[in-house]
């Protein structure tokens, strides 16, 4: 269930953080404050937001005169939940054909995410066609044909060092005239050659607008959570090419700084689409900030 792989996702986190012990049976004290501040930081809140946070609840623990560290707990999940409750978004999802862009850099678990999420279209019984415009390595296009068979969904790709734009015209053209309903389209997402991405980025972004409107299509930005706040500025790179409608934040069970989704929510005003879980094909869950932030403290 959900609750199960959100446990399974943020396992490490909590065991890097233990929120749970901290606060068990233990009085409101400067010692409190001070290990709580730590472990915020160790979860990657940022120092900024931690110290921001620790402030608001000590003047809140006079003002409100507690005592019990459980209660403080109790505000700390609510100070926690007001900060990424905005950022809670789902994709758009309709009967007729939606685009889905994914950006991303290599490695950041943008193939992965495609094969899971192609799986539940799949599985919803949507017409689904991934389409492998990161032409720039051939092992790029061989893993996204193994994810597209792993699917079940059909695949428009070219040879490696094609442009990549043709292939998403190519892949467009398809799915309009064979009436698919979903497409998903792999980028490359070298980094170190900002301005070259960036065109390229945008001449895809174009060629999609060719075939369907902006508001069916989905460009989402896939950010990997074991490189906790760096990726960040990752995601201001990629904001510079195009607009981005949603992140997907990868890897979580993989790190143990969890809390970095406060700090994209807060610094990027991004919606948050999904959250992956794992390496495994039901690993890619929604994003629900109570949820989250009540596992993340318990
Ligand atoms: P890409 O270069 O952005 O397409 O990245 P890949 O999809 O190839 O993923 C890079 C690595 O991260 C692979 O080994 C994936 O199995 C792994 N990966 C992707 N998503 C997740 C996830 O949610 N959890 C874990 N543990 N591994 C993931």
């Amino acid at each position: 269930s959900f609750i199960d792989k959100l446990k399974k996702g943020l396992k490490k986190t909590k065991e890097a953080v233990e929120f749970g012990l901290l606060f068990r049976g233990r009085k409101v004290d400067e010692e409190l404050f001070e290990e709580l501040e730590e472990r915020l930081i160790r979860a990657d809140i940022g120092v900024k937001l931690t110290v921001k946070i620790v402030e608001e609840l000590r003047k809140e623990a006079i003002r409100r005169n507690i005592k019990q560290a459980e209660e403080l707990k109790d505000l700390l999940k609510g100070m926690l939940i007001s900060y990424i409750k905005d950022c809670k978004g789902e994709i758009k999802q309709k009967d007729e054909l939606v685009v889905y862009l994914f950006l991303g850099v290599n490695g950041s678990g943008k193939t992965t995410t495609i094969g899971k999420l192609a799986y539940r279209f799949v599985k919803e019984g949507k017409k689904t066609l991934l389409c492998a415009a990161d032409t720039f390595r051939a092992a790029a296009i061989e893993q996204l044909e193994v994810w597209a068979q792993r699917s079940g969904a059909d695949i428009v790709k070219k040879q490696e060092g094609s442009d990549p734009a043709a292939v998403v015209y190519e892949g467009l053209q398809k799915a309009v005239s064979e009436g698919y309903q979903r497409v998903l389209i792999d980028t490359a997402g070298r980094l170190h050659t900002k301005e070259p991405l960036i065109k390229e980025l945008r001449k895809i972004k174009q060629t999609i607008l060719r075939f369907v409107s902006e508001e069916d299509v989905e460009t989402l930005l896939v950010l990997d959570a074991t490189i906790g706040q760096n990726s960040i500025s990752q995601a201001k790179v990629f904001k510079e090419a195009v607009d981005i409608s949603g992140i997907i934040l990868t890897k979580l069970d993989g790190t143990s700084k969890g809390g970095t989704v406060v700090p994209i929510c807060q610094e990027l005003k991004i919606p948050i689409k999904l959250l992956g879980l794992g390496e495994g094909l039901e690993d890619l869950q929604p994003f629900e900030p109570e949820a989250f932030v009540e596992e993340l403290l318990s």
